[in-house]
């Protein structure tokens, strides 16, 4: 073995705390603990899921389009003088979008461990291969005990560096996964506590994904309307892109696209933003 079992050990631990942390900062849970029994402390710390869905629902009053611009504290003030609501259905929909959050880092951890573990499987198997040569070769000197050990330490080498570029990989999957949860959270908000015979449609960008477009855009370009009864609960999760459905939230990873109420100004007609004076 190239690395012992210890090492994998530490590889795993290391993974877990990293995703562990990550959590924590955007749920304020950390996604290996178990649930604990009644107050977990969440209400009282503005995550940024929580964050997002009050923008969600905010956006309700003052128009998505004005509300992602709401700073912290207008959010707060809006909460404390009872101008934003935040009702026992939005608790429990913050909740359970926090555990669906929470999940998704769990498969991130696991997805992550693996690769890291098919990378040391691989270069454990080089490492036999070497190991395998150097024995057909007996007689062996000690010149060439010697040079087995230099060539353990550069496989030793080129292990770890293709473990960094592993992790520089799932570090970047962790950005996207962050921003496509907190919109997940943004759009919950929007639709919280909303009538579900109400009508909603989404705003894609000029770059977005074609299976976003043709989910979002009839034939003459104009908005493709959908009946919230008929949407909520739609996930897309491991689904390929011809099998996407229209989503409360980010229908793939990455996309952008802006989700609006019927009922709400018409995306191309909400106001600029006002700066808010208390900042
Ligand atoms: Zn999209």
């Amino acid at each position: 073995m190239l690395l012992n079992t210890t090492t994998e050990q530490n590889i795993d631990a290391i993974v877990d705390a990293s995703v562990s942390q990550y959590g924590m900062l955007l749920t304020g849970r950390d996604p290996f603990a178990h649930p604990a029994i009644g107050d977990q402390g969440e209400d009282s710390i503005m995550t940024p899921t929580k964050r997002s869905f009050l923008l969600g629902k905010y956006s309700q009053q003052v128009g998505i389009q004005n509300a992602k611009q709401v700073t912290d504290a207008h959010l707060m003030h809006a909460v404390t003088t009872g101008q934003l609501q935040v009702t026992e259905g939005d608790a429990a929909l913050m909740q359970s979008a926090n555990e669906r959050t929470l999940r998704a880092l769990r498969r991130k951890a696991d997805d992550w461990k693996k690769q890291i573990r098919d990378v040391v499987d691989e270069a454990d198997s080089l490492w036999q291969g070497i190991l395998a040569q150097a024995a057909v070769g007996i007689g062996a000197t000690l010149v060439g005990a010697g040079a087995l050990g230099v060539q353990r330490s550069g496989a030793l080498d080129t292990l770890a560096s293709r473990v960094q570029g592993t992790d520089e990989g799932v570090m970047g999957g962790m950005d996207t996964l962050v921003q496509t949860e907190l919109a997940g959270h943004l759009q919950l908000g929007q639709i919280s506590g909303v009538d579900q015979d109400e009508y909603v449609y989404k705003v894609p960008r000029i770059v977005a994904e074609r299976y976003c477009k043709l989910l979002h855009l009839e034939d003459d370009g104009s908005y493709k309307r959908y009946r919230l009864a008929d949407v909520l609960g739609n996930s897309n999760y491991g689904l390929p892109a011809s099998a996407w459905d229209f989503t409360i939230g980010p229908v793939h990873p990455h996309c952008y696209c802006i989700l609006y109420r019927e009922v709400e100004m018409a995306a191309d007609d909400q106001p600029e933003y006002q700066a808010d004076p208390r900042g």
